[in-house]
């Protein structure tokens, strides 16, 4: 028997990519006694993404608690987020209402503690194969439909057939590619630079996000102290920019109001980042194919946004799939249901983050209300924390109720800035 022969029987699914996305996907399908061949092209187990800002949304937290990695991130030193937003009507400070409930939070993490911890989660887990090493270099198809992977390894090609096959590969999914999945591209006129410091106080300890209308910035507190401190600036700057990369970050960072002090801070890790980083979307399913993470759906790195939903969509998956890839159920169906639930959770965000990213002009007339009374209304900052945790979907963002509770906090403001008293 060949080893295409004997991998072919083995698995029920196999999965490209052992990022977050495909080792959640991974463990959330083996501990459903799915069989999973997880294929990583590096051969390092330690490897992470660098390019990435690490702060996980709140949304993500169910995920994590499923996949029972709560306690071991804050036996890390994981920091859970609470942030503060700067706009040009001064901060938005997202608060518990009085008397109610903590706000839902997640992590900040370094994506060097969390892509190794979760991997080596998805490895010791029953029912997986983690192949490192494994590069899929094409797809195996019967017709229409995907019945497997080619994968390049140190010792040769390989073939490996399962019943369904998982893109869990990235912003430029060779998967995707090789299926040619309908593909959106969409432009992002901001480009992005960071650097990772030590010994950089922020105020209260939480993160802290600039709109700067259209440039952006941010710093987040991580695990072992590290704070991530990132810059998102229009496009039309870069040329500038970049005559001297150390001199503009720098100058950028201290220009920003209540900057964090870096000059006094230690940099340990070089000025990092990218000039061109699309926003893409792509259908999420295929006869026989899957994509979940950044392979399904790319969003702008300038929300936060793109671990917590490589979390999600794996978690998506599992639930819509899971029988039907073991054999007991139909496999089509199951895709169409999971292809449904992730345009439903996810393309009102795209949709929003899409027109954001052209960047060309300062906020339009909703985003200025909103923006507006969330730094002067803690019931107004809540809901937008809520929203900018991928909580609540654009439609409970900008429900006519909301809409309506932003303009009247927005005419008490007016109407006590006019009074004689002020009051
Ligand atoms: C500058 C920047 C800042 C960001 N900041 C944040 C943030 O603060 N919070 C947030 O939530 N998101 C952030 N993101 C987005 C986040 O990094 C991604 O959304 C996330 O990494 C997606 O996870 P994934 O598992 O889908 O893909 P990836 O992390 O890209 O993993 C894909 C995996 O597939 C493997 N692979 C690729 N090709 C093959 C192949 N042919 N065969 C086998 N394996 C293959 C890769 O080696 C990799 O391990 C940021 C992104 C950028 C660029």
């Amino acid at each position: 028997m060949t080893e295409s022969d004997k991998a072919g029987d083995a698995y029920d699914v196999v999965i490209s990519g052992a990022g977050l996305a495909g080792s959640a996907a991974a463990i959330l399908l083996a501990r459903r006694g799915v069989r999973v061949a997880l294929l990583e092209r590096r051969s390092d187990p330690g490897a992470y993404k660098v390019l990435c800002t690490h702060a996980l949304q709140a949304s993500a937290y169910p995920v994590l608690d499923e996949l029972g990695l709560v306690s071991a991130l804050e036996e890390a030193g994981a920091v859970p987020n609470k942030a503060r937003w700067h706009t040009r009507w001064g901060w938005i400070e997202p608060r518990a209402d009085a008397g109610g409930a903590e706000l839902p939070y997640a992590y900040n993490v370094r994506r060097s503690t969390l892509d190794p911890m979760i991997r080596s989660r998805a490895a010791q887990t029953p029912g997986v194969d983690l192949l490192l090493g494994h590069r899929v270099t094409g797809l195996v198809r019967d017709g229409q439909r995907t019945v497997g992977v080619r994968v390049s390894t140190e010792r040769g090609e390989r073939e490996i057939r399962a019943r369904l096959v998982v893109g869990a590969d990235g912003k430029d999914s060779p998967v995707a590619k090789f299926a040619g999945v309908r593909t959106r591209v969409h432009e992002n006129a901001r480009f992005g630079y960071l650097a990772h410091y030590r010994d950089l106080p922020l105020r209260d300890g939480i993160s802290h996000a600039w709109f700067l209308e259209p440039d952006m910035a941010y710093a987040f507190p991580n695990d072992d102290g590290v704070t991530v401190v990132a810059v998102l600036p229009d496009k039309k700057r870069l040329p500038a920019f970049r005559e001297d990369l150390e001199g503009s970050f720098l100058a950028f960072v201290r220009g920003l109001p209540e900057a964090p002090p870096v000059d006094s801070a230690e940099r340990v890790s070089k000025i990092i980042g990218t000039v061109d980083y699309p926003l893409v979307t792509r259908d999420a399913t295929a006869p026989g194919l899957a994509l979940i993470g950044d392979a399904a759906l790319t969003g702008d790195p300038l929300w936060g946004v793109g671990c917590g939903w490589a979390l999600q969509s794996a978690q998506w998956l599992t639930e819509a799939v899971a029988a039907a890839a073991t054999g007991r159920g139909d496999l089509d169906a199951s895709l169409t249901a999971y292809a449904r639930t992730h345009r439903r959770r996810l393309r009102g965000h795209q949709f929003l983050s899409v027109d954001f990213a052209k960047a060309a002009v300062p906020f339009n007339p909703v985003q200025r209300l909103m923006f507006s009374a969330a730094a002067r209304d803690e019931g107004m900052a809540r809901h937008m924390y809520l929203f900018a945790s991928r909580l609540i979907g654009p439609m409970r963002f900008l429900n006519p109720v909301a809409l309506a509770r932003a303009s009247a906090v927005n005419l008490r403001h007016r109407r006590s800035a006019a009074s004689p008293s002020g009051a």
